[in-house]
């Protein structure tokens, strides 16, 4: 029964990766056979690609995309609310909760402190040539404005991203992905709500939920068909355009990020599951194999959302109402892979600006950099207007976000992996110590 429930599970998750492989190698071999080397004028063989990247595969990769994110409000919606009040007693709630934070906290400054590691060992913004540096902040001048006028516009990180959590208005919330979190905060009022009402005030309510809960899940399902294609769409998309010179150019910077992403992935994530689970840690990836390339090829927690619910409870049995409590929070608030990213980048650019921080500077890169996760929106892209942020606090002025954002997509897909895989095990440690058996 058991094998029979999982195997077309995993046939999809082959699927998905197939897809994966032969998007990213049709799109890098088209980069390679025809993107002009840079400075020199396009050639029309490269404009035919970017032409097919832009207005047939961006589009399709959008189709699925979109299927996911149409799903994510209601879904934040019942599931937290149905989450909240199965917990039952207020202290439960509070105890979760608190673990939860905790989990994101410390995962999170953790990965910080991987990343600023490896960036002190490496230097890589030492041996970047200053011509080169110029060309980048020209070429990216216009991108880097939009992201400062984000930041200033308050979508950075203020004193506003604590008071923005209690929304004036939910619905204008779950219009906004910057404020998903009001969404949440909402969610958690209304299911403690539910747990201080006698049961038959609130019985319709909740059967309504369980019934828009069971209606998103299906959607995804039928999401999640399409996934193969989508995956394939988007990733050729993005490789077909992805500057391999602007690679080899910031070849360093993009290694050291790479690495401690993958190190705190597969090691640091790897060892939590094993050690606070109990979840051999091969075991543990062959399992999120679909959660993890999901949020590669989305660049999205929000969007693989879902997705990660679903791995909680049908791969390793988290009961729904710890994976409905813990994973919308952990999709807005818990980003480890993107602290990382922005203490990697922060300290770059700051050796390609010539200002070396000190020790004491480096611990409040880590302070902020676990602050400003928290207020990431869990959206492609999502923590650059925050990068400008936390660049101007050190005076590197936020025009040098313009040297990485050319390989900034894939770095985006690199770090949503551990963004979401910490959602997940945060869920499964919570699940143990409340006394749940996880399928391990
Ligand atoms: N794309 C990331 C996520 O959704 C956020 C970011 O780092 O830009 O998890």
């Amino acid at each position: 029964m058991d094998s029979a429930a999982t195997s077309p599970r995993r046939s999809l998750a082959t699927r998905i990766l197939v897809g994966l492989v032969l998007g990213a190698t049709a799109g890098l071999l088209c980069n390679l056979g025809f993107a002009p080397p840079p400075g020199e004028p396009t050639t029309p063989a490269y404009d035919w690609v970017v032409w097919v990247a832009d207005k047939v595969m961006n589009p399709l990769g959008q189709v699925f995309l979109r299927m996911l994110f149409m799903v994510v409000v209601p879904l934040v919606l019942s599931s937290l609310i149905l989450g909240v009040a199965s917990v039952g007693d207020l202290g439960r709630v509070g105890r979760i909760g608190a673990r939860t934070l905790l989990w994101f906290v410390l995962s999170t400054a953790l990965a910080v402190a991987l990343g600023l590691l490896l960036v002190n060992l490496f230097a890589p913004g030492k041996g970047l040539d200053p011509d080169v540096a110029v060309q980048l902040r020209a070429q990216f001048q216009q991108a880097v404005s939009e992201k400062v006028e984000q930041a200033q516009k308050g979508t950075g990180f203020s004193l506003d991203t604590f008071v923005n959590i209690v929304p004036k208005n939910v619905v204008r919330a779950a219009v906004d992905d910057r404020e998903v979190l009001g969404v949440i905060f909402f969610a958690v009022m209304v299911g403690i709500a539910v747990t201080q009402l006698a049961r038959e005030t609130v019985a319709p309510l909740l059967a309504v939920l369980e019934a828009l809960y069971s209606v998103c899940v299906k959607i995804l399902g039928y999401a999640m068909r399409l996934a193969p294609y989508g995956v394939f769409a988007l990733i050729f998309a993005t490789s077909a355009k992805l500057g391999l010179p602007l690679l080899r150019t910031l070849g360093t910077f993009v290694a050291v990020a790479l690495t401690g992403l993958l190190l705190h992935l597969f090691v640091v994530l790897g060892l939590a599951a094993k050690l606070l689970v109990g979840v051999p840690p091969l075991r543990f990836f062959s399992r999120c194999r679909s959660l993890a390339i999901t949020a590669f090829s989305t660049s999205s927690s929000n969007a693989t959302l879902p997705t990660t619910i679903r791995t909680a409870t049908d791969e390793f049995g988290v009961p729904s109402a710890i994976a409905g409590f813990v994973l919308p929070l952990g999709a807005t608030m818990n980003m480890n892979g993107t602290a990382l990213f922005e203490g990697v980048s922060v300290l770059f650019l700051a050796q390609v600006y010539g200002a070396d921080l000190s020790l004491g500077q480096q611990a409040f890169v880590v302070v902020l950099a676990v602050l400003t996760a928290i207020g990431t929106a869990g959206v492609p892209g999502g923590s650059l207007p925050l990068l400008a942020v936390v660049l101007m606090r050190f005076d590197i002025p936020p025009e040098y976000l313009g040297l990485i954002l050319g390989v900034d997509r894939l770095l985006d897909m690199a770090r949503t992996m551990p963004n979401v895989v910490s959602d997940l095990l945060c869920s499964m440690w919570v699940a143990k110590r409340e006394g749940a058996v996880l399928k391990t």
